[in-house]
């Protein structure tokens, strides 16, 4: 996140488990990662609650154990999800905190504040680590925020690149292929850049924003409680106290494991008196994960598959959030990269601050600035289109597509003489349009009469802001509409974009039969617009014209029944069958 202060560039991150900000120095034309008042470069994304305060960051996180149930800890995992989601409901199990449905199913997290029941969405809680973070960035800078703030969100691997391409910048002189990967606390984000110049391209991103370093976490968390239970016969997994003096113990062996090959684990009067000390070795932490990081390996080939790049032609692995320090990730990744040497220059819990401030001091703009000159290219995380006849989602800018650019598409109209075209714009992955995010409507009437089929001319236009422009305009005379849409305000949080990728790799063999079968009613539809056609059009001899008038009504009648999406397929393969049997001979007779 990329926040404009009076003079002042200033790059937020707002990580899922710590959160860090930089600030660009204008007058020594570099980034500088800002201390908090603890003196820590991150800070942790925790908010407590007591009977008489508020704490946000160190103060949240040291005061954890004993005051659990009322200390919120990894809530950018909810942004974006409903409270049903079987993901949410495994995570719950996992915090001691609690989280109940609010309105439309949206998970909202439950505190005793000032001794009163407080309910609290995740973006509420979100917004008070971020007032924090301000906060921080104002001690230093010993300046207040203006109140035209400005404010942008750029995707962390982005900011990742940026903190990167300063680095190597300089002798840049040919195109590199970067491969950023990102595995931080809670999310895991992998990006192919390509990076010539000034210029950034973002080729393809994938990841997952259900894993990182708590989930490693947890599996310690699941060992202990186990090897617990065995040893002294007593089940300490509904002890929200217990569990998070457990959690915080294990997400410190994790570290040591990183550098050492054994760690331990000591809890003092852990449950009922009993003490917990344990140790475990580096070989037990990678089995009890091996699962989870087979999985990072498996996502970055996919990542460059959709980019259809070979792995031999990445230059540079680069690595990003505290978990990518894991040796074991790092040792994959390098086998799966033949051998490369992986790029850990950046620190990897600065690095997306540090590009934010970056761009933050681009978007300051002005002629003063002395930041650095880059040019930044995304892509379109999600496909965008047009829902057409009968649902269907039809593409105009598939996913992955590189943005700033303009993409025309001829859409046809429906049935003869139609006057009008309702176009609705969806962004998404699935086969049925209803099924995607629906960005926006426009109406163009007033086309004149022609027959079914006539050209309808629409134009996508996005520009490097987000901001999507849709024409449709009939061509020959010119009549048109428009509308414009922010992508980035107010739609999707990149949470709920990833989980419309995912649900579309989910829902994939449901939207083939979806695709299958409006292809097949448009078949029919079609065949019955031509006979029709013919019917009215041509000399026919009575008995050719029942026999068509017969076949026209009974496909019709399957066409218009309100109950045809529940058919299957081959019924209307069938009545088309039936049809052509019929109509060809008298095609051919006709010539
Ligand atoms: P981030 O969200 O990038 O700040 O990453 C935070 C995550 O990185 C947390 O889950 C940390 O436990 C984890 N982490 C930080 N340092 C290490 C380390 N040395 N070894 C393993 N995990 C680490």
């Amino acid at each position: 996140m990329a926040r404009k202060y009076k003079g002042h560039a200033v790059g937020i991150d707002l990580g899922t488990t710590y959160s860090c900000v930089a600030v660009w120095q204008e007058q020594h034309c570099r980034v500088e990662i800002i201390h908090n008042d603890q003196g820590n470069r991150t800070t942790p994304s925790y908010v407590a609650f007591t009977a008489n305060q508020r704490f946000i960051g160190d103060a949240a996180k040291n005061q954890a154990a004993a005051n659990p149930t009322n200390t919120v800890f990894d809530f950018k995992r909810l942004i974006g999800r409903k409270y049903s989601d079987p993901i949410v409901k495994n995570d719950i199990l996992m915090w001691p905190f609690k989280v109940t449905a609010g309105a439309d199913d949206k998970p909202m997290i439950v505190v005793t504040y000032k001794d009163q029941e407080k309910h609290f969405s995740a973006e509420e809680i979100s917004s008070m680590v971020l007032t924090k973070m301000r906060e921080i960035a104002e001690a230093y800078l010993e300046s207040p925020v203006c109140l035209n703030v400005m404010m942008r969100i750029i995707n962390e691997p982005t900011a990742a690149a940026i903190a990167y391409g300063l680095d190597k910048r300089s002798g840049c002189a040919k195109e590199r292929n970067v491969f950023i990967f990102d595995l931080g606390g809670g999310t895991f984000d992998v990006s192919l850049l390509t990076i010539k110049d000034k210029v950034f391209k973002v080729k393809a991103t994938a990841g997952n924003t259900h894993l990182g370093g708590e989930d490693f976490d947890s599996r310690l968390v699941s060992y202990f409680v186990k090897e617990f239970e065995r040893k002294n016969k007593v089940d300490i997994s509904g002890n929200a106290r217990a569990l998070r003096r457990l959690r915080t113990a294990c997400e410190k062996a994790k570290r040591t494991l990183s550098y050492a090959v054994t760690a331990t684990i000591e809890l003092d009067a852990f449950y009922n008196g009993i003490d917990l000390y344990s140790s475990i070795t580096r070989a037990k932490f990678e089995e009890l994960n091996m699962e989870l990081f087979r999985e990072c390996v498996e996502t970055v080939d996919q990542c460059l598959s959709d980019a259809k790049m070979d792995k031999a032609s990445v230059h540079d692995v680069v690595l990003v959030g505290g978990s990518s320090r894991i040796p074991k990730v790092q040792e994959l990744l390098q086998e799966y990269f033949k051998g490369k040497e992986l790029c850990k220059s950046i620190n990897p819990d600065e690095a997306v601050a540090y590009g934010a401030a970056v761009k933050a001091a681009l978007l300051n703009g002005g002629t003063k600035s002395t930041a650095p000159d880059l040019v930044l290219q995304d892509v379109t995380p999600l496909s965008l289109g047009v829902g057409t006849k009968r649902d269907v989602m039809t593409v105009v800018i598939p996913r992955n597509t590189t943005i700033p650019l303009r993409k025309s598409k001829t859409f046809e109209t429906a049935y003869d003489n139609q006057s009008s075209v309702d176009m609705k714009i969806y962004e998404g992955e699935r086969a049925r349009a209803s099924d995607n995010n629906l960005l926006g409507k426009f109406t163009l009437s007033g086309i004149s009469p022609a027959p079914k089929g006539h050209p309808i001319l629409t134009c996508f236009e996005l520009d490097a802001d987000g901001i999507l422009c849709v024409t449709a305009e009939e061509k020959s005379t010119g009549n048109k509409n428009q509308i414009t849409i922010k992508l980035d305000e107010g739609r999707l949080s990149e949470e709920e974009k990833e989980r419309l990728i995912v649900e579309a790799e989910r829902y994939k063999v449901e939207d083939e039969m979806f695709m299958k079968k409006a292809k097949a009613i448009r078949a029919l539809d079609d065949y019955v617009y031509d006979m029709k056609k013919t019917l009215n059009g041509s000399e026919l001899c009575p008995e050719d014209k029942k026999e068509l008038n017969s076949a026209i009504d009974k496909a019709r009648t399957l066409l218009d029944d309100g109950n045809k999406e529940k058919k299957k397929i081959d019924v209307f393969v069938e009545h088309l069958k039936d049809a052509k049997l019929i109509f060809e001979p008298i095609k051919a007779k006709i010539g």
